[in-house]
């Protein structure tokens, strides 16, 4: 199935400079569309081992004498209408501008989902414009520059549920080969992106009724600081900082610290769109389940949505208090994590009670834990030492007629979370389940356990 992205966005944002990027050296396919103002480009785009179709929509500003608002309606809606998503560009460095502000009108209106992106982001003049394009109400922007080749991950990890929902990847439950225990790393050289100096940011999700706002209040400790919406945030979002153990954290509540009012409000639905923008806004989440229906099918939702936004996930099992057989509750627990969250393998759950306080210091270390491995760099000369004794355990299946495909060199391009990139002679044979059969590894021998990892096979030499 092809996964078709349009890019959008007024002139001189940087669409074509994206476009170029993402279709690379071939050809673009130039395309006289009837009843179009001007021509658009339509190529094929890998981004990070994803393949799809893009449809630029540069250009128009050149065209018939029509206001430019009337021609941009025209060849956007023609591009929205064709695709699975839409990037909306913006230029950080001139900030959000009308006319930007239009096209968010224009696009918030429409059915296919929309990612924002603020290009021109390399080095610090893109900051001011990225936090001001949060109110164009399009969610999260996705920071890049595509002149410079940076933010390409990001970009990915932001189409990536769009791709999997268009059917254009694969899913990831298989059956996986056990990994070797003899392989050994020394982790003395692994350090941590974290910056202690800033407050971890923390969200609170589940379904209704499991104790989210009992917990949010339990938190509230005396010496609690109370702040109003910020740059970034939703306008319902409220934040709230503490310290533990000499850690701050900051706890971003969007339900606006939850009034007691709402509390016993029957008619609470979970949605997934507010929870999925709580989730936008957090380093770790904490998914509080309840010991009586531990791990049902809307809390795997949220489980899943949290590790696919590559956030970390600590489990809160809460009215522990009331729990009635707690074996067979924690063995509930055990298995589902396992059959139906493999690729967070590893999850830390901590059980609780939000009306007691007990267990609440311990759920504050597991965050802490969790933000830490989340945040873990592995030096490349130790990967590649990994890699290749991984690769003389267990190598790559043949292919037919007995090729081989060469696994040649291994980085991690980004932490938060850990995300690697392996080079390969034929990236595109490689098979999922071997790349999962990395992930695992990389998960056992580097201590990555509860978050979610990201491999990409990239063409090397
Ligand atoms: P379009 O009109 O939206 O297709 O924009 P273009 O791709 O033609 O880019 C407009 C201008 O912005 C060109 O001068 C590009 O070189 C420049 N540009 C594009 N991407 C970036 C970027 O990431 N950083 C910077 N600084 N300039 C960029
Ligand atoms: P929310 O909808 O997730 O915010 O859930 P609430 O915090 O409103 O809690 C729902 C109900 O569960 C309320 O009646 C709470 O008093 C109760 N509750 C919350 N935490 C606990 C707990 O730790 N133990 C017990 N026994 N009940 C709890």
């Amino acid at each position: 199935m092809t996964f078709t992205v349009a890019i959008v966005g007024r002139p001189n944002v940087g669409k074509s400079t994206l476009f170029n990027r993402l279709v690379g050296r071939r050809v673009a396919i130039v395309h006289d569309m009837p009843g179009v103002t001007r021509d658009r480009r339509e190529g094929d785009a890998t981004l990070l081992g994803m393949d799809f179709r893009v449809i630029d929509t540069a250009g128009f500003e050149d065209a018939t004498g029509d206001s430019i608002e009337a021609r941009m309606r025209r060849q956007t809606d023609q591009a929205v209408a064709e695709s699975d998503v839409v990037l909306m560009l913006i230029d950080a460095r001139a900030g959000v501008t009308p006319l930007d502000r239009h096209f968010g009108d224009l696009l918030r209106r429409c059915k296919t989902p929309v990612i924002l992106v603020a290009n021109k982001c390399e080095g610090k003049a893109g900051a001011p414009g990225l936090y001001e394009s949060y109110a164009l109400g399009l969610g999260e922007p996705v920071p890049l520059s595509a002149e410079h080749n940076e933010g390409m991950a990001e970009l990915f990890d932001a189409l990536m549920p769009y791709a999997k929902a268009a059917g254009a990847l694969d899913d990831e439950d298989e059956e996986q080969e056990p990994f070797p225990d003899e392989i050994a790393v020394d982790d003395e050289e692994i350090t941590t992106e974290d910056r202690p100096e800033r407050p971890l940011q923390l969200v609170i999700v589940g379904r209704p009724n499991v104790g989210k706002s009992t917990l949010v209040n339990r938190l509230l400790g005396e010496d609690r600081m109370l702040t109003g919406p910020e740059a970034g945030l939703t306008r319902d979002a409220v934040t709230v900082e503490w310290e533990h153990r000499g850690r701050r954290f900051r706890l971003v509540d969007t339900a606006g610290l939850r009034k007691r009012a709402n509390i016993d409000d029957p008619v609470e639905k979970l949605s997934v769109s507010n929870t999925l923008e709580a989730i936008r806004l957090a380093e770790v989440v904490v998914l509080v389940l309840d010991q009586a229906a531990i791990l049902d099918k809307q809390d795997l939702t949220i489980a899943r949505m949290v590790i696919e936004e590559g956030r970390s996930l600590v489990l809160a099992i809460n009215k522990w208090d009331a729990v009635d057989k707690p074996e067979e509750a924690l063995k509930r627990l055990k298995d589902r994590c396992e059959t139906s969250l493999p690729m967070a393998r590893g999850l830390a759950a901590v059980t609780i009670s939000a009306l007691t306080g007990k267990g609440i210091p311990r759920l504050m270390d597991a965050v802490q834990d969790t933000h830490a491995v989340w945040n873990r760099r592995i030096p490349t000369s130790q990967l590649n030492r990994w890699l290749e004794e991984v690769v003389s355990h267990h190598p790559p299946p043949a292919l037919p007629g007995g090729r081989r495909i060469k696994i040649r060199y291994m980085t991690q391009t980004k932490a938060r979370p850990p995300t690697f990139v392996i080079f390969a002679s034929k990236p595109e044979e490689l098979p999922e389940s071997y790349s999962r059969y990395l992930i695992n590894g990389l998960r056992e021998s580097f201590k990555l356990p509860g978050v979610p990892i990201r491999l990409y096979v990239r063409a090397g030499r």
